[in-house]
């Protein structure tokens, strides 16, 4: 379940406008192929008046969805739109609370307002920066570490594991303190909570020092055959502590009718330096098409400018499919492989689809509508109840460390009709691979299995939906995706 399945003219409304909720606002993601329509757009000023409003809409039964910035490829911002229960819905934004205090041993604690382009700057006046993040600064903080957004690095973790308390509201309108310290097994339980467990208002965060970093960008050939081809990219892997591996990608040969593997790679590698004589990382970024891949060069810059890009708005403009699955790392040249080796078999499939048309400058110079790219990164594993690298069920021997492989397919800009047939193509790797692979979907990209999965993927998954009940006792949270892919049946009537 992905896009409502009707073409909607590109966005007019303004994301960022400010509603009193007295009309009907059209919410869009990003690249606006999900969309749905509800009763307002809610903006605080404040908390107390986020209380007053969640008090009010609590005997109401008002659906309710926190947003962040919609830089999502799947339905975890999809609202339930006003035709579709006799409810109403509200899409909140939390932009306002904005405080953010500085204390001893470089702990932060900041409202739900947020975003990592005006955060990370803020930490770095006062000295400060986070373990990780992902490629881009486009989030807000608590949206992207609410669906477990992660960067690269066999060290390092999630967004979420930087957490050290949350201030959440539940739907009755009362404020829980949730902190590692006094209730660390609820933390590992709201961390990653995905819109669910409440509305997050404010976050306590672990920061540390600013440090330096040096980035290479190094293009290298990979083996034409697959089975080589991700022996090598899993030995990239155990040779660098943080890459970034950007490709292969495979294209379609419009004489042979069909994709060929083109096995060109670019390797994004981090080190720890001491070097602070430039400051030149954010000028070209091989990452999410925010710079060019075709090139090897090095650079200096300060960590978060380092492996996260500030892109000018948002660095793509077509539209996009795609999925990301972690795995444990052990698995990486056998998955990484009949990954590949799946999606090369669907040339004919994709056939009646091909577009010559150039999509946009991209990670290799250029993207084709048709091409499909790949990017590996690697994440170190938790303990929180529903993040996709978490350490429950894993064999004896794992290291704990996961790979992820990133598919995306790229369709035109307004390419419906392409886009769901990429969305179909992504839908069966679960379904092929998942068990076999222990595979877990990010929460925020393209997901599409059921309940029985979530409960192999996330052994805690029966104890997150009892808490999601004591925070929601009216499903105002939920939505269809949650609902099914969570198994959260007392709220299914709503969407039957
Ligand atoms: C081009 C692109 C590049 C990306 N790169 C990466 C990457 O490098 N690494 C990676 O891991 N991911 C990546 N992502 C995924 C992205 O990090 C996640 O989708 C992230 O969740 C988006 O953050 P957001 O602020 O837009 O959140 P939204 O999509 O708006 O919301 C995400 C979730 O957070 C909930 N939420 C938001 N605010 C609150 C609140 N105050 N209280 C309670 N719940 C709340 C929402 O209900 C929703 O469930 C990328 C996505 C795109 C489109």
């Amino acid at each position: 379940m992905i896009g409502l399945r009707t073409s909607l003219p590109a966005a007019i409304v303004s994301f960022l406008a400010v509603s009193s909720g007295a009309e009907a606002y059209r919410w869009f993601n990003w690249q606006f192929d999900v969309t749905c329509e509800a009763t307002g757009f809610y903006v605080p000023s404040n908390e107390s008046e986020l209380v007053n409003f969640v008090q009010y809409h609590y005997p109401r039964k008002t659906m309710l969805k926190p947003v962040g910035n919609g830089h999502g490829f799947g339905n975890l911002t999809t609202c339930v739109s006003e035709e579709d229960t006799e409810r109403e819905s509200y899409i909140l934004s939390l932009t306002n609370l904005k405080h953010l205090d500085i204390h001893d041993n470089n702990t932060v604690t900041f409202g739900g307002g947020w975003d990592l382009v005006d955060l990370m700057p803020t930490l770095e006046k006062n000295g400060l920066q986070v373990a990780n993040l992902g490629s881009e600064k486009v989030q807000n903080y608590i949206g992207a570490a609410t669906t477990g957004t992660h960067g690269t690095g066999k060290q390092h973790q999630n967004l979420a594991t930087q957490i050290l308390g949350l201030r959440v509201l539940d739907a009755k309108g009362e404020i829980h303190e949730i902190t590692k310290e006094s209730t660390p097994d609820l933390l590992q339980a709201y961390s990653i909570a995905i819109g669910a467990l409440g509305i997050i208002v404010e976050v306590t965060i672990q920061a540390e020092p600013l440090a330096y970093l040096k980035r290479t960008t190094k293009v290298v050939e990979g083996s034409s055959n697959i089975t080589e081809l991700y022996q090598q990219i899993a030995d990239f892997g155990n040779k660098y502590e943080q890459v970034n591996i950007v490709g292969p990608t495979l294209n379609y040969d419009q004489d042979k009718h069909e994709l060929v593997v083109n096995p060109n790679m670019t390797l994004v590698y981090w080190e720890e330096t001491d070097y602070q004589g430039a400051r030149n990382c954010s000028l070209d970024f091989c990452s999410n098409d925010c710079g060019r891949c075709d090139r090897d060069y090095v650079c200096y810059d300060y960590k978060m400018e380092a492996i996260a890009t500030t892109p000018s708005g948002i660095c793509y403009r077509g539209f996009m499919g795609q999925f990301e699955h972690f795995f444990p790392i052990e698995s990486l040249a056998e998955a990484g492989a009949d990954y590949m080796t799946y999606a090369q078999a669907q040339s004919d499939r994709m056939k009646p689809y091909i577009d010559d048309e150039i999509v946009g400058p991209g990670l290799k110079g250029h993207y084709l509508s048709d091409d499909v790219t790949v990017i590996t990164r690697f994440v170190k594993g938790d303990d929180n109840w529903l993040s996709p690298v978490n350490k429950y069920n894993l064999q004896p021997n794992a290291s704990g460390i996961f790979a992820t492989l990133e598919y995306s397919w790229i369709p035109t800009y307004n390419n419906f009709t392409t886009q769901y047939f990429f969305q179909e193509l992504a839908s069966e790797y679960i379904p092929k691979f998942g068990e076999t692979y222990n595979v877990r979907p990010h929460w925020n990209k393209m997901i599409f299995h059921n309940e029985t999965y979530s409960s192999t993927i996330y052994p805690k998954m029966n104890d997150w939906v009892d808490l999601q009940k004591k925070m929601d006792p009216n499903c105002q949270f939920i939505n269809e995706f949650l609902a099914e892919s969570l198994g959260i049946d007392r709220c299914q009537y709503l969407f039957d």
